[in-house]
């Protein structure tokens, strides 16, 4: 008998089976191909084998990091490896490092020596929204499962590859600069897409305005679309008041938390499912949002991923809490227990057959948080609302102390005394207590030089 979930790990493989006469033909392509059926088996793993051998890779690792890592050289205090072998438990007893840790110490994170077989690539740099950059070195082995993660996630989501694929989002090389971006043959290299694909279509995303960037995408016309949560929403409500007849044949978002009222807007304006993969720049992918439950699974073959609540307990399934990674298969810099600044939500397993483990929601960024008296909540403001009452183009919002926000809008004419009324009527409504709000118009919303953007930001929070 073929249970039901047996079927879901089937249909994922005969997917990428399908598209096998697409091969490039090119032994990195066929070599990329027979990595992703191997990962595609591996989803289909027990829960608890996927533990175990998280396990045993984080306990090479620590091997690793404690020979040739200098921040790491101490780290036998904690827990020996003949231990932590037959205890898996006993990972908890390493610290938690911080953002601040690899900001003050960065070099020592470096590995001196890294084992056959990984050569180092190029820094990844996080420019973080506020804060100065950390840097972190990628290898040919953490590049190329950041490969295989994204082709998986193309793979659960289904995406037929001789389409066309627009994507806007943070790339540094003027090639992909207005008016034109930059057009490409293929969606990705053959060791990241192993199939010939339809064009590729970049463009910058901290450069032009939302306008200019919904007239690129009226000209080029690609059928999917992969770009930042917040470029997206200001999109997608520019694209309704223009009326605009583009329609995504799917929608992939990354760099930024989705949330429900995002999800719902697209739906009831596109019709269309966001398919989102949670990464951070130090890190690489995360977790791929599961397309049969909208739940998010962690990729365990590259990562282990803990939630802990503030006083560093985990978190049972359910429970909010920091989110915790160890980088599994970067040896050039090592993360061990690396906060990396989010909060989400772990849950129980999926029930879609992959058995990879769920977070059920990520939250975001701890600035991200409303402070108040009777502690932190997530604000949604229900912005889609805002343009009923006033031609707003666009909205920011801060917490300047513990009952005053200020909203900074973008907008054509000052507000009149009922909009500003209404608009604080609704921002309250929002909110957990009544609060000053203070309405300022700005000429534009400048997105930080990371791309990335937040709606919501507390100077009364943590980083
Ligand atoms: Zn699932």
């Amino acid at each position: 008998m073929v249970t039901r979930s047996g079927n879901i790990n089937r249909k994922d493989a005969e997917w990428l089976k399908s598209w096998q006469p697409h091969l490039v033909n090119q032994t990195k392509a066929k070599d990329a191909f027979s990595f992703q059926a191997q990962l595609l088996k591996s989803q289909a793993e027990s829960g608890k084998n996927i533990a175990r051998l998280s396990h045993k890779q984080a306990v090479a690792l620590l091997s690793h990091c404690i020979n040739r890592v200098p921040y790491y050289k101490d780290y036998l205090q904690y827990v020996g490896i003949g231990q932590l072998k037959d205890n898996s438990r006993l990972w908890s007893r390493l610290p938690i490092i911080g953002r601040d840790d690899l900001l003050e110490r960065g070099t020592d994170f470096r590995a001196w020596q890294l084992p056959p077989g990984h050569r180092p690539l190029g820094t990844l740099r996080s420019s973080g929204s506020t804060g100065t950059p950390v840097e972190v070195v990628s290898t040919n082995v953490s590049n190329g499962w950041q490969k295989a993660f994204a082709l998986r996630s193309a793979i659960w989501a289904r995406q037929d590859f001789t389409k066309t694929l627009g994507v806007i989002r943070k790339f540094s090389r003027p090639s992909t600069c207005l008016p034109d971006g930059e057009t490409s043959d293929h969606w990705a290299d053959p060791e990241g897409i192993p199939f010939n694909t339809g064009q590729r279509f970049g463009l910058e995303a901290t450069e032009g305005s939302i306008e200019q960037q919904l007239d690129w995408i009226i000209r080029k016309k690609p059928d999917y679309l992969m770009t930042y949560p917040s470029v997206l929403r200001e999109l997608c409500a520019l694209s309704q008041d223009r009326n605009d007849a583009w329609r995504p044949l799917g929608l992939t978002t990354l760099g930024e938390t989705v949330d429900d009222e995002l999800r719902a807007q697209i739906r009831d304006i596109w019709n269309q499912d966001i398919h989102d993969v949670y990464s951070a720049e130090e890190t690489g992918v995360i977790a791929i949002q599961c397309p049969s439950h909208g739940r998010y699974h962690i990729q365990s073959e590259a990562l282990l991923v803990e939630i802990v609540d503030d006083s560093g307990r985990a978190c049972g399934p359910g429970k909010e809490g920091r989110v915790v990674i160890s980088t599994l298969s970067n040896y050039a810099t090592p993360l061990i227990r690396y906060a990396v600044g989010d909060r989400a939500v772990a849950g129980p397993s999926c029930g879609c057959g992959r058995s990879l483990p769920v977070l059920t929601r990520i939250l975001g960024r701890e600035r991200n948080l409303l402070v108040t008296e009777k502690g932190k909540f997530w604000p949604s403001f229900g912005t889609r609302r805002f343009r009923q009452v006033a031609p707003i183009a666009g909205q920011v919002f801060r917490q300047t102390s513990l009952d005053v926000i200020e909203m900074h809008y973008v907008g054509t004419n000052a507000l009149t005394e009922p909009q500003e009324q209404e608009l604080r009527r609704l921002i309250n409504q929002a909110l957990p207590h009544e609060m000053t709000i203070k309405l300022i118009r700005v000429d534009e919303i400048t997105r930080p030089a990371s791309g990335k953007s937040e709606i919501f930001i507390s100077d009364l929070a943590g980083s």
